[in-house]
């Protein structure tokens, strides 16, 4: 297929869960292939039947990350499975680690918005083509055009992308993350910015992810690949350099002021009502709010997030249908009645439901470091100018994994295993893959 051609469709699934009830069979039909999924899991081919697909889902937290980990090794023995618990665990790794350090995120989104502003020629005509799917390479065009009509990529396409974006086109990594963010269902502040920081060899510092075409050809289905193999000299081997990406110096990682507040105080001012959103969507399962007995639960969509953001529309709609989803649960659960609003601010709509209620507190689970998190200095302010408190909480798990996250992931893992599954922490380096690769040498 010429890459001239306009139009370039891919042939993948478009649809994911967006419900709990959905999500959780989804889990179901792949919890068997799990013992699989270290051998198959970086091909890519139609249908992507060896991943679970499920990352929008577990994003907005249809499904916590941690009742997954909890059915796997229920279903498997941890040997068979751990690679599948590690994956779901760099979630967590992504969001700890931003935590720590929140201004990674205000400074990508500030140098983001500037850099659209400032690029110009050449370089904004490639950003123009590799996002709309007319880069030449044929391949890239396929995934560009997957995101832009799925909003789902394979883990290997993303990394490929990403790399082809950086390295090959010397684009900056900042659009091309706002070019995912916009067009994810599962996009997530964290995991979509620290990813791309990887790639572009500013997140471990002297490591980029390079393009190759021969790992593109070991790991794409033939048949996709040769249907879409125009281009590929652009990524021969023998081409594959670094680009120089700069890097502002990383904050010191410091635990979040509020990391303590895991359980509802005895005392909150009277009428409480729980407000839910996209970062937690089942709060019926979040041990923090055990023994809240709310008067209303409202859901809202942020109108002027999206237009502002260009958001694609079927991003927002997942959003919608995922809050329908949630709000609905938390009403059953709670035995309230349940209010949707979709205003131009979030403010709007919360503060107006919390005085149609009479409301003397909102509680709702502490939203991650992202846009939500944002705005809660607006929310906090304009609800106690209405005499409103704003009380938020954590999951005690989130709390757990956030201090193993003070530097790369072979300690958040040996932090998270003791503390989350119970696993004794290895004595130092035991688990480390170079120490792994001797014991296998020693062993022959
Ligand atoms: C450049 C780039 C951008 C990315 N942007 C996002 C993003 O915005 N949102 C997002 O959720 N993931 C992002 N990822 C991580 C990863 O690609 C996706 O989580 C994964 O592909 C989701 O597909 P799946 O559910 O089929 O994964 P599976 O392979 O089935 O994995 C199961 C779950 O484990 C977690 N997981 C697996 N791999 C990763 C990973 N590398 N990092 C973090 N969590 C992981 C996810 O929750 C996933 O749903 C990005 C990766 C790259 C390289």
């Amino acid at each position: 297929m010429s890459a001239d051609q306009e139009t370039v469709t891919s042939d993948q699934p478009t649809t994911f869960p967006c419900t709990r009830h959905d999500a959780l069979r989804a889990w179901e039909a792949f919890l068997p292939r799990i013992p699989a999924y270290d051998a198959e899991r970086n091909g890519v081919r139609p249908g992507h039947g060896a991943v679970s697909r499920l990352s929008p889902a577990i994003r907005q937290r249809l499904v916590t990350e941690y009742e997954l980990i909890a059915a796997t090794l229920a279903a498997h023995p941890f040997a068979r499975v751990e690679k599948f618990v590690q994956e779901i665990l760099w979630r967590r790794y992504w969001k700890s680690w931003l935590e720590l350090r929140p201004s990674v995120w205000t400074d990508y989104r500030a140098d983001a918005a500037r850099l659209r502003g400032e690029l110009r020629g050449y370089q904004a005509k490639r950003l123009a083509e590799l996002e709309e799917g007319r880069s030449g390479v044929e391949i890239m065009d396929y995934f560009a055009h997957e995101l832009r009509d799925t909003g789902y990529l394979h883990n290997h396409a993303r990394m490929w992308f990403a790399g082809f974006w950086v390295h090959t086109e010397k684009l900056p990594w900042e659009l091309g993350a706002d070019f995912f963010y916009r067009y994810l269902l599962d996009a997530d502040p964290a995991s979509n910015t620290l990813s791309w920081r990887w790639v572009a060899g500013i997140q471990t510092v002297g490591k980029s992810y390079l393009t190759r075409r021969s790992n593109l050809e070991r790991y794409i289905a033939p048949d996709l690949l040769s249907a879409h193999g125009g281009g590929l000299e652009r990524l021969d081997d023998k081409l594959a350099q670094p680009a120089r990406v700069d890097a502002l110096e990383l904050p010191r990682p410091e635990l979040p002021e509020d990391a303590d507040d895991i359980t509802l105080p005895d005392e909150l001012s009277a009428p409480v009502g729980l407000w839910v959103h996209g970062d937690d969507l089942c709060v019926e399962t979040a041990a923090s709010l055990a023994g809240l007995r709310p008067a209303g639960v409202f859901a809202g969509m942020d109108g002027g997030l999206f237009t502002g953001e260009r958001i694609s529309d079927a991003r927002r709609d997942y959003l919608g249908a995922t809050l329908r989803d949630g709000l609905r649960r938390a009403g059953e659960y709670f035995g309230v009645t349940t209010a949707f609003e979709e205003t131009a601010s979030l403010a709007d709509g919360l503060v107006a439901w919390a005085k149609a209620c009479e409301l003397g507190t909102v509680v709702a689970m502490r939203p991650a470091v992202g846009p939500l998190w944002e705005q809660l200095p607006e929310l906090r302010g304009r609800l106690e100018r209405e005499g409103i408190g704003l009380h938020l909480v954590w999951r005690p798990e989130d709390v757990r994994t956030l201090p193993h996250a003070k530097s790369g992931y072979f300690n958040f893992w040996q932090g998270a295993r003791a503390d989350l599954l119970g696993h004794e922490k290895k004595p130092e380096g035991a688990d480390h893959p170079e120490h792994k690769r001797r014991r296998k040498r020693r062993h022959g």
